[in-house]
């Protein structure tokens, strides 16, 4: 009798056990298979609604959000060969660094505390003629890109020589960059004619056509770089190729007197009249746009990149960005190059936005945490004419994310997730890094690119430019 008892127990637990094994197969069958999973943890979307998720989930497939739920109905819904937990962590869009210079990683702290025409024609302009080549180029990408990754920047604006180059490193490294070859009236290291230029742009922007990282764009310097001429030859480019355009305007009082002086005209206003300014054009700076020209600047939908820190150390001045934001401009945070900023941070670049405008205004609330932290997501996609695209969690948009820590001392304890991100988060907090559905740092590790050649590599040229330039060997 009891043997029999024992048989039928184990049939029944079999039985069970069987069943439980189809229903967890059926399940996965009828799940719909995607290429990641985020589960977990607390998801600031920067959405319309500015909704933040607890305990929520996200799917990713082809490299875009195709669903935002709780954790539980993503777990029930999808199935992914790859997921990754962020239980008790943030979940936030990737930041969006609307301005760098990106080689110049390799200059930074070559010359400092200087203002930017000494910086420029003194130490600038000499060491990049001396040392600039599709090599130093690729070097110092590689060790800016290293470090906008590990500070969580999924994409970023970038101004140089042999873009080409930068584009075809980030996009090895797995970034989102809208990358502008420069145009300028001297003869510099990749092309030495406005011609040459101008067939090197052409090249460039066929190339990358239709890459789902890469954005190619043409970047004619600045208007007191590059005649009218060739300034009205980039717009018809940008027309017919539909091309962003990258350039530096009012960053200076002295530019503005000069451009005065020079054409009749603020930077602007002359921009303006040689109808230069549309919706495809990203203007880094900003600092001195005279009476009425904010205006211009929103009726023709230009985009700009608020550089403080760089801006603050060559002492151009504060852009007034609190009323630029609202009157409505599209505005979005750069950091610009890292030999006058020096670093590529964007947590630095969001924190001393918030605080330079309260400093310099005498009132606290003029730019808050929750702005701030929209300059470097949203707002920025933006200013780069991207935010269809980018900048925050939403169905459709591209996979851009970060999975933030926040155990650190530094976030602890937690009221507002806002003022979490803006004023206590450190780069060091970033955990995980997604860029275009593509895991590119895990748990602080690099996936896409070789820190410890990296290194090497940059201290190779930091003594062949201290060379250069008969600096002494390292200190
Ligand atoms: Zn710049």
């Amino acid at each position: 009798m009891r043997k029999l008892l024992l048989t039928l127990l184990t049939l029944t637990v079999m039985i069970s056990n069987a069943r439980s094994d189809v229903a967890a197969q059926t399940r996965r069958q009828r799940a719909e298979r995607v290429d990641l999973l985020v589960l977990g943890g607390t998801v600031v979307t920067m959405d319309e609604g500015r909704r933040i998720l607890h305990d929520a989930g996200i799917a990713i497939k082809d490299g875009r959000i195709v669903a935002i739920d709780t954790a539980v109905a993503i777990r029930s819904k999808y199935s992914a060969l790859q997921t990754l937990t962020a239980h008790g962590k943030l979940i936030v869009p990737g930041l969006i660094n609307g301005h760098t210079h990106i080689p110049m990683t390799l200059f930074r702290g070559l010359a400092d505390d200087l203002d930017l025409q000494e910086w420029l024609t003194k130490y600038i302009f000499p060491a990049e003629a001396k040392n600039v080549t599709e090599e130093f180029v690729r070097v110092g990408a590689r060790l800016g890109l290293a470090e906008m990754i590990r500070g969580g920047t999924t994409t970023y604006c970038d101004m140089y020589y042999f873009e080409d180059a930068i584009a075809d490193e980030t996009a090895k490294a797995g970034v989102r960059g809208v990358l502008g070859e420069t145009v300028i009236d001297f003869p510099v290291a990749d092309n030495k004619t406005n011609a040459e230029a101008m067939a090197y742009v052409e090249r460039f922007v066929r190339r990358w056509k239709g890459h789902e990282l890469i954005v190619a764009a043409i970047a004619p310097h600045s208007p007191y770089t590059v005649s009218e001429e060739h300034l009205k030859a980039a717009r018809a480019f940008s027309d017919r190729t539909g091309a962003p355009i990258v350039t530096h305007i009012s960053e200076t009082k002295r530019e503005v007197d000069d451009s005065v002086k020079a054409k009749g005209a603020s930077p602007v206003a002359y921009l303006d009249r040689i109808g230069f300014l549309n919706d495809r054009v990203i203007a880094a700076h900003m600092v001195w746009p005279q009476d009425g020209e904010t205006s211009i600047l929103k009726q023709r939908g230009v985009g700009i990149v608020h550089n403080p820190q760089s801006n603050m150390k060559l002492a151009s001045g504060v852009s007034p960005v609190p009323r630029m934001m609202q009157e409505g401009l599209l505005i979005g945070l750069g950091t610009d190059g890292a030999a006058s900023n020096n670093d590529l941070n964007m947590w630095e670049e969001m924190d001393t936005a918030a605080k330079l405008h309260k400093v310099f205004s005498g009132d606290p609330r003029v730019l808050s945490a929750l702005q701030a932290f929209e300059l470097a997501t949203i707002r920025g996609a933006q200013a780069l004419h991207l935010e269809k695209e980018i900048g925050s969690l939403e169905v459709s948009k591209r996979a851009d994310l970060l999975i933030i820590e926040r155990d650190s001392l530094n976030q602890i304890p937690l009221y507002n997730v806002y003022s979490d991100l803006v004023y206590a988060t450190k780069s060091n907090d970033v955990q995980t890094v997604i860029i275009n559905g593509r895991v590119v740092m895990r748990n602080r590790r690099l996936l896409t690119l070789n820190e410890g050649e990296i290194k090497r590599s940059a201290r190779v040229f930091r003594e062949k430019i201290a060379q250069s330039l008969s600096l002494p060997t390292a200190p």
